[in-house]
Formats: C-alpha cells, structure tokens, sequence
C-alpha cells in the first residue's frame, strides 16, 4: 500500500486511468487532498463508493505523528513529527511579513558533514519520499487554516541536502505547485543545496521556476573545504561556472546563503573576495546570523559587526540582505530540536 502523498499529479492520474476511471477524478482527488485537506478516502463524497474501496485497497492517507511541538514569541512554529518507520523529521514555520513560509526536512539526517551544522551530528538513515516532504507542509497548512491563513512559501532547508534526494524532491516541488492541490507558486518555492554541482546542472536543464539557494558560507576554498567537505568533491570554480549557466538558462536569480561565523568568515578579506564572486552575477547574498550549535564551538558575529559587513558588502557592488533570526529561543536551526531530543546536543 502507497502514501497517496507521495504520487504526483500525472502519477495519480496513471493510477486513475488505470482503474477505468474518468482523469476528471484525479483533479476531484487532488483538491479533496490539498485544498480540503482531507484525512480520509471516505469523506471525498462525491467518488463514488466503488472509486473510495479502491483509494483504500491502494493507499492509506497516513499523517505524521506529531512528537513535540514547540512555539516561539515571534510565532515560529517547530515541530518534531515520526514517520510510519518512527525515523524523526523537524518543520518549521516562519511567518514573516510577506507571508508564511516552512522550512522542511528532506532527508532523516545528512551525510555533507558541514562543520557548524547540527543536522550533521546525525548520519544520513534514508532519503524522505516525496509524500513525506508534502506531509510536512500539509501538517503545517492544518495548523494555519486555524487562522484561516494559507503556507504562501517553502523552503526546502531543513535537515538533509535536497540535492542528494534530488527525484523526491523534485517531485515534491512539483506536488505542491499543482494547480489543483497547494498551488504554491513555483517562485515561492526554494530549494537550497550546499553545491552538489552535477544535480545543479540537472535542475539547470528542468527549466522549471523554482527558485536556487547556494549554501555558500565561505568565498574561498581553502576555508569553505574545511567548512563543507562538499568542496573538496566540487570546488568553488565548477561551482561558480554550473551556477552562471543555470542563470543564464533560466534567467533566475540566485541566492548564496552566508552564515556569519565570528572570525572564520567575517573579515575585510572574506567580503573582498565575496563581492569577487558574486558581483555581476544575477544574484544576492543573504547574511545568515549563526544559530550556535554548542557542540561547533562557533560563535555569533554580533549585530553591528554583521551590519558593518553588509554595508562593505553592498559598498562592494553586491546585493545583500541581513536575514532576521528566527525561533532561536526554540532551537529552530536545523537539526537542533531532533538532536536534543535524541540526546546529541
Ligand atoms: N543541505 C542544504 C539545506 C539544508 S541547510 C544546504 O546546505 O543548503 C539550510 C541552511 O541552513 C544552509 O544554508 C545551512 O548552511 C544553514 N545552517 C546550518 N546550520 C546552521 C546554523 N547553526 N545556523 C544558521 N544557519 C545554519
């Protein structure tokens, strides 16, 4: 028996074709699912009866279980939820003043072994299916539809690296954007790898809206291979060169996320050779504040010396942003709430 989360729209409209039905059933089913937010086959009433026996012979709807559920002062919303192996994923919600956004898990654990990271501190177990990652965002949606308020954004940011589950989250995206089921739009949608070049190029070549986030957090290579041993596998020439025919492909803006590790990156020479990488590009950077992970030995670079580094950037000729913490009295860096809770931090 399948997640019915986990099978696309074309997917589900095979299934339904399969079963001699009408393909009008597969939009029926998805709007049941996404936009009535469904929790079970029987309460879709205008299948016929025969349709619902078959959705419950071939699929079960089976939520996340809620673990834990934490709620911060600015709104923030992180929860903990098992999946049917009991394997642990964290959501995040972020309401910000252009709409909701969640930040989701795509993987249990991650193998990229970022140095500052607490996602890290537990080794990749599997890959989510694409149905698990809609879950997250389903799960998030019930809560809002409390307010009447709709998930407007996604991240695909939380523990794990997207690149390297990279078909379900795909088709994941694609999930979400139907027209029939979230209908979240494609430029509100954004998946961010650390640089996994080959699938940077795959994604080049989907030609598809959705938008690119770099993890780039050091502008030269003999600091960003000892941040991200990601860069030893892919250094920073082959990916600056995939990075510029992607926007030139698709004529998308790119966004290199840069968290601000007190005197690692943070110095006059990090912001010169950051503008040498990125100016001219379609792209911005986003001055990320670290959220310290204890275990790291990190610190936070405070907020006038973070300021001071984005007016030098932009003096540089780059488009920045100074991204706002959120939820870090709820441990809301990735990874964090799971790892405390499995005893790691
Ligand atoms: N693997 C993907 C997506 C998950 S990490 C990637 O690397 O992009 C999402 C973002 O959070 C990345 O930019 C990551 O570097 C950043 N991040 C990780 N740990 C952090 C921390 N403790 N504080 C702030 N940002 C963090």
């Amino acid at each position: 028996m399948r997640f019915i989360y986990d099978l696309t729209y074309d997917e589900l409209n095979v299934w339904v074709l399969a079963q001699g039905q009408k393909s009008y059933r597969t939009k029926q089913i998805y709007q049941w699912l996404y936009q009535k937010r469904a929790t079970a086959f029987e309460q879709m009433t205008d299948l016929s009866k025969e349709m619902v026996a078959l959705l419950n012979t071939h699929f079960h709807l089976n939520p996340l279980q809620l673990v834990k559920r934490q709620e911060s002062s600015d709104g923030t919303i992180k929860c903990l939820s098992k999946l049917t192996d009991g394997s642990l994923v964290e959501t995040v919600l972020m309401i910000y003043d252009y709409g909701n956004s969640v930040c989701v898990t795509s993987q249990v654990g991650c193998n990229m072994g970022c140095t500052f990271c607490a996602s890290g501190l537990i080794k990749k177990s599997r890959d989510l299916t694409s149905g698990e990652i809609v879950a997250q965002v389903m799960a998030i949606q019930r809560e809002l539809d409390k307010k009447g308020e709709r998930v407007s954004h996604v991240v695909i940011m939380g523990a794990g690296e997207p690149f390297d589950n990279y078909h379900n989250v795909m088709r994941f995206l694609r999930t979400v954007n139907h027209d029939h089921g979230l209908a979240i739009g494609a430029r509100h949608l954004t998946v961010s790898t650390c640089g996994i070049v080959p699938r940077i190029k795959d994604f080049a070549n989907e030609h598809t809206q959705f938008n690119l986030a770099i993890s780039l957090h050091a502008p030269n290579d003999e600091l960003r291979s000892r941040l991200m041993p990601i860069n030893r596998a892919y250094p920073l020439s082959e990916l600056m060169g995939a990075l510029k025919d992607y926007s030139e492909q698709n004529n998308r803006r790119i966004t290199f996320e840069y968290i601000l590790l007190k005197d690692v990156n943070d110095q006059d020479e990090h912001i010169k050779q950051l503008a040498g990488l990125v100016r001219g590009m379609n792209a911005y950077v986003n001055l990320i504040p670290y959220n310290v992970v204890d275990e790291h030995g990190f610190k936070q670079v405070d907020f006038a010396s973070a300021l001071r580094f984005y007016d030098k950037l932009t003096k540089s000729g780059v488009k920045c942003t100074l991204r706002q913490e959120h939820g870090a009295d709820i441990d809301a860096a990735c990874g964090q709430l799971r790892a405390k809770h499995e005893g790691k931090l």
